[in-house]
C-alpha cells in the first residue's frame, strides 16, 4: 500500500509500459490518434521513414475495415462481429459501422493491449450490445468461452469473425491452429473478414515484417497463397483476395497504377457454407 492507503496505486500499471511501443498505440500513432506515447510515435516515425506509403496504408486498411463490415451487416445480412485485434478507438469503428445499418447488430472488441479496453470502455459505457475485452487471439479457447463473447454472440448463428490488420501477427508456429479453431467455431452462414500484411515479392513487405518483428514481437508477411490457406474451406466472396485498395472499392482504381502504399496489404472476405 502506498501512503494514500491505496493498495498497488501505479499508473501506468504494470501491464502498460508507456517506455516500449506497443502495436495497438504505433498503429494509432500512424493514423494520426492521440492515445499514443513518445516510444510508439518514434516507431511510426522510424517505419514510414523506412517504408513508403506506410500511413497510407494504415488508412486504406481503415478505409477496408469499413467496407467490409458494411459489406457484412448491409448486404450479406449478418449481426454479430467478434473483432480480433480491433485496435484503439478511431474513426468509424465496428460497432458503429455495423450498428448503422442495423442497431441490434452486437459486437465484440479483443485485443491484446490493456489501453484498448480502457479506451473501448469510455466510448462503449451506454452501448449494451458492444463490448470489449483483453485477450489474446492466440488462445481462441478463452476467447471463445469469456463470458463477455458467450453473453452478447450466439454462436448458433451466423456471426463474422475478424482478423482485420491482424493476421500478421499470428507467427507461422501457431497461425494455422489457431484459425482452424475461430473457423469451427462458427455456424454456417457465417464470415472469416482477413487483411494483412502481403509478400508479392516488393522489398519492403518483409522490410516491413522485419521492423515490426524486432520492435513488436511479431510480424509476418504472407504470400497471398498462404494468406488464402487461412479461409480453409470457407468460399471467398468476391472480388476475392486482393489488395486491401481494390476490395469493393468506393471509387474507381487503377489497378496498373497502385501507390506503394497500396500493396501492403490484401482483404479478403469467405463465407463458411456448411
Ligand atoms: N483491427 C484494427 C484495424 O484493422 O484497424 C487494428 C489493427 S492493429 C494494426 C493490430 C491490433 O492487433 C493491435 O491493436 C494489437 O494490439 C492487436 N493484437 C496483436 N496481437 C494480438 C493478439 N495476439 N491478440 C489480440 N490482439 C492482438
Amino acid at each position: 500500500e502506498d501512503s494514500d492507503g491505496w493498495p498497488d496505486a501505479q499508473w501506468p500499471p504494470p501491464s502498460m509500459d508507456f517506455s516500449k511501443p506497443t502495436i495497438a498505440r504505433a498503429y494509432d500513432a500512424l493514423l494520426g490518434g492521440k492515445d499514443n506515447y513518445a516510444a510508439d510515435r518514434a516507431l511510426a516515425e522510424f517505419a514510414t521513414e523506412n517504408i513508403p506509403g506506410l500511413r497510407e496504408s494504415a488508412w486504406e486498411n481503415r478505409k477496408v475495415l469499413v467496407r467490409g463490415v458494411r459489406h457484412l451487416a448491409a448486404d450479406a445480412g449478418v449481426d454479430q462481429f467478434l473483432d480480433l485485434g480491433s485496435g484503439l478507438p478511431t474513426v468509424q469503428n465496428t460497432h458503429q459501422v455495423a450498428q448503422a445499418h442495423n442497431p441490434a447488430a452486437r459486437v465484440v472488441y479483443v485485443d491484446i493491449d490493456p489501453l484498448v479496453t480502457v479506451h473501448g470502455q469510455a466510448i462503449l459505457a451506454d452501448n449494451d450490445r458492444t463490448r470489449v475485452f483483453t485477450g489474446d487471439a492466440r488462445e481462441p479457447a478463452e476467447v471463445l468461452g469469456h463470458p463477455e463473447t458467450r453473453r452478447l454472440l450466439d454462436f448458433d448463428r451466423p456471426v463474422a469473425l475478424m482478423l482485420v490488420g491482424m493476421l500478421h501477427y499470428l507467427s507461422p508456429e501457431v497461425a494455422d491452429e489457431v484459425v482452424s479453431a475461430y473457423r469451427d467455431a462458427l455456424a454456417p452462414g457465417s464470415y472469416l473478414f482477413v487483411t494483412s500484411l502481403v509478400d508479392t515479392g516488393l522489398p519492403a513487405q518483409q522490410e516491413l515484417a522485419r521492423i515490426t518483428r524486432e520492435n513488436l514481437e511479431e510480424g509476418w508477411a504472407r504470400r497471398p497463397e498462404d494468406i488464402e490457406y487461412h479461409f480453409g474451406d470457407f468460399e471467398l466472396v468476391e472480388p476475392g483476395l486482393t489488395y486491401t485498395a481494390l476490395w469493393r472499392p468506393d471509387e474507381l482504381i487503377d489497378a496498373n497504377n497502385l501507390e506503394p502504399g497500396e500493396q501492403l496489404g490484401m482483404a479478403g472476405i469467405a463465407l463458411k457454407k456448411k
